[in-house]
């Protein structure tokens, strides 16, 4: 009975949606809303997004420096004119903002030091400013060793496993690893678990680099000098090291935050740092012994072996200092007209290692664009109905810190009012388009890009994305290694993150404006672009009467992910039966959400409903997502305390869902199934019973 009620629903549902095209809306309002999207387009300003980012990318600007202070400025005065309220959120962060000194030499049998920055190219004036730093890896320890070489491939868990399984002896030698693979920093953690004495971490040509096209500045892959930069940062939560579950507040505010004494932070003591490979190159050819696992090989031509034996040592040196750097996040609002206390929330960083053309300032540009636009379309008569926050992260770089302490600091307001966090990280950095996103936001990216025209071609850019015809285009799963990881997974407030990605200079000296304009989009059509897509997608968030989750996406995507995680599971223990309790409350769920989609559908067409209703309904909307956050978090981490979502922490960067189980699957554990069979089927049934209360109120 109750399956054929659901079959009448979705029938009758689908042939509406030809009228009332978008969820959350009447048909009326949707009328409204297209007027308000086409007015949108004719504003946006197409030489707007090159203006912002040749400026953002004069000087390099790391967190804490001269050129950032100008960046910041910059930010704010342009969100300012656009008429968005300003506010500056400090903090004091504790961490290396300069790389001190360091130095990497071939001891014997000869000795060499080798360079640790891109060649200076000479019609390139953005390679030649005085500005520019060394390669290093923030959050190394200090120290001056003198060793043997081992080389362990990209330094995953697998990686070291490998070598221990060959009988290699790490200890007291200095590992070298290729980038790729994993968050740079676990393959530190990783090297000084196995008792390495320091760590040389390089670009190999396999990876980006001649064997994959032509190198800077002919093309867009990296040169034999090329480095890659970035953050070692691996503590058991993200934001500042000295503060996790509280906001870093200036050391001399009004508010003290109490802070952990550095010698108990989970900072790395071994040194590391990055160099080209180019200089990797003078080290590897000479080492001996035997070759690698087949799948180690990289791109220079000899065979890659495991060690460098006895003749050949290497120095590595690093001298970095760790202190108080204030970091500033720069948060401009559009306040609602109708609910301002409903916030849509939009960021990219803006600290980079260099000038950071892609990375993040095309992100960073595209805001200021947008910002400009939406200040544009409101002076028309168009103010959003809730509030759009625009927000540049600082200190993103180093271990997503900014927009983390903003998350901490602003918890409660963030549970109350959070709709939707958007993050643009590099959002323009090529031709391509992908994303990633939380369940209830997915028919957004895809509804939405129906309605953007892709440039250099006929195309839409729903039909460029879903190349391979698909019923979706594919989106990704939320990972770690950006800004929309406390939001989503701290507090609970769905995310998605987009944007335009080709090969790039990452984390390199050569990722200037030079480079992006010979290499990423000559035209500067992408940037017009995904404004476009972000902000109709903001603005559909921002003027829906219900906001637009779409809510029958959770049990769909729930289904699969837990059979995908029994799969991985019947692996190593085969009597494993499944999860009962989660099972049923997974198909509860997709019975109420049906009803619930469809009651909210007639609701609105029922006619003109208050103010104070609505602000009611979507107030237990907010809420909804709240259900995977628990207060006990992660056995890996308690920091992360969604259950549905988490970054993957043996690699950093990749994705986990259902991280409680995906905990037990790396362990190869069967111990806490029954636990966690308990915790999900509540948080399940917890959120079917927010939807049956929704449904009660609006029958
Ligand atoms: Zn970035």
């Amino acid at each position: 009975m109750k399956n054929l009620y659901t079959l009448l629903i979705i029938s009758f549902f689908s042939t509406q949606s030809l009228i009332s095209q978008f969820e959350g809306y009447s048909t009326n309002q949707w009328e409204k809303q297209l007027e308000v999207e086409e007015s949108f387009l004719g504003l946006i300003d197409k030489t707007s997004f090159k203006k912002h980012l040749m400026k953002l990318t004069e000087r390099p600007h790391v967190v804490g420096s001269e050129g950032n202070e100008e960046v910041i400025r910059y930010i704010g005065k342009v969100m300012k004119d656009a008429g968005l309220d300003i506010t500056n959120y400090p903090y004091d962060v504790y961490l290396p903002n300069k790389p001190g000194s360091s130095m990497v030499e071939i001891v014997t049998p000869s000795r060499k030091v080798l360079n640790q920055k891109e060649d200076i190219i000479y019609d390139d004036p953005f390679t030649q400013n005085p500005e520019l730093w060394k390669g290093w890896n923030a959050f190394s320890g200090s120290g001056d060793i003198t060793a043997e070489i081992v080389y362990a491939n990209y330094g995953l868990k697998e990686d070291f496993e490998t070598l221990n399984s060959l009988g290699i002896d790490i200890k007291g030698k200095i590992v070298i690893a290729r980038y790729g693979g994993n968050f740079r920093g676990y393959k530190a953690k990783f090297a000084e678990a196995n008792g390495a004495a320091g760590l040389i971490i390089y670009t190999d040509p396999k990876d980006s680099g001649f064997t994959r096209g032509l190198v800077y500045p002919e093309g867009p892959y990296y040169s034999s000098s090329t480095i890659q930069r970035g953050s070692l940062l691996t503590t058991d939560f993200t934001g500042d090291p000295l503060t996790p579950f509280e906001p870093a507040l200036p050391l001399d505010g009004k508010k003290k935050i109490k802070r952990l004494d550095p010698r108990d932070a989970q900072l790395h003591t071994i040194p590391v740092t990055p160099i080209s490979y180019g200089e990797a190159e003078k080290i590897l050819s000479q080492m001996k012994g035997q070759p690698v696992p087949q799948s180690w090989q990289g791109g220079l031509p000899f065979t890659y072996r495991v060690e460098g034996g006895s003749s050949l040592t290497v120095r590595l040196k690093v001298d970095q200092k760790i202190d108080f750097v204030r970091a500033t996040n720069v948060i401009g609002m559009l306040k609602g007209s109708e609910a301002p206390n409903e916030w849509i929330i939009l960021g990219c960083h803006l600290d980079s290692w260099g000038y950071g053309a892609t990375d993040p300032s095309s992100g960073t540009a595209m805001l200021l664009s947008l910002s400009e636009t939406l200040g544009k379309l409101k002076e028309n008569g168009y103010a959003p109905k809730r509030s759009i926050l625009i927000a540049h992260w600082d200190a993103e770089e180093h271990g997503v810190i900014g927009s983390t302490e903003w998350v901490e600091q602003m918890r409660d307001e963030l549970n109350a009012k959070g709709v939707v966090y958007m993050n643009f990280d590099g959002a323009v950095s090529g031709k391509g388009f992908s994303a990633s996103s939380a369940p209830t936001l997915k028919k957004l990216l895809v509804e939405t890009s129906k309605n953007v025209k892709y440039p250099y071609t006929d195309q839409t850019l729903f039909e460029f994305w879903n190349k391979n015809d698909q019923s979706e285009p594919p989106i990704g799963n939320l990972g770690g290694g950006s800004d929309h990881i406390a939001f989503y997974m701290h507090v609970g407030v769905p995310s998605l993150s987009g944007g335009a990605g080709g090969p790039n200079l990452y984390h390199s000296n050569y990722d200037s404006f030079r480079f992006y304009e010979k290499f990423v989009d000559p035209e500067f059509q992408m940037g017009p672009m995904v404004e476009h897509m972000a902000g109709l997608m903001t603005l559909r968030m921002a003027n829906a009467e219900l906001i637009p989750y779409n809510l029958d996406r959770y049990s769909q995507d729930l289904k699969m992910h837990f059979e995908n995680a029994v799969k991985k599971i019947n692996s190593y223990d085969k009597n494993f039966q499944g999860f009962q309790a989660t099972n049923s409350a997974i198909k509860s769920l997709y019975e109420t959400s049906t009803i619930l989609t469809s009651k909210i559908h007639s609701y609105l067409e029922g006619g003109e409903i208050s103010r104070k209703n609505l602000k009611k309904l979507n107030k237990q909307l907010i809420a909804l997502e709240k259900s995977f956050i628990s207060d006990k978090g992660m056995y890996f981490g308690a920091w992360y305390k969604s259950i549905y979502a988490s970054s993957d922490p043996f690699s950093g960067y990749g994705a986990w869902i259902l991280p409680g189980l995906e905990y037990e699957i790396a362990l190869k554990s069967s111990e806490r199934l029954k636990e966690w069979d308990t915790r999900y089927s509540e948080a399940i049934n917890s959120l079917e019973s927010k939807m049956k209360n929704l449904i009660q109120e609006i029958n």
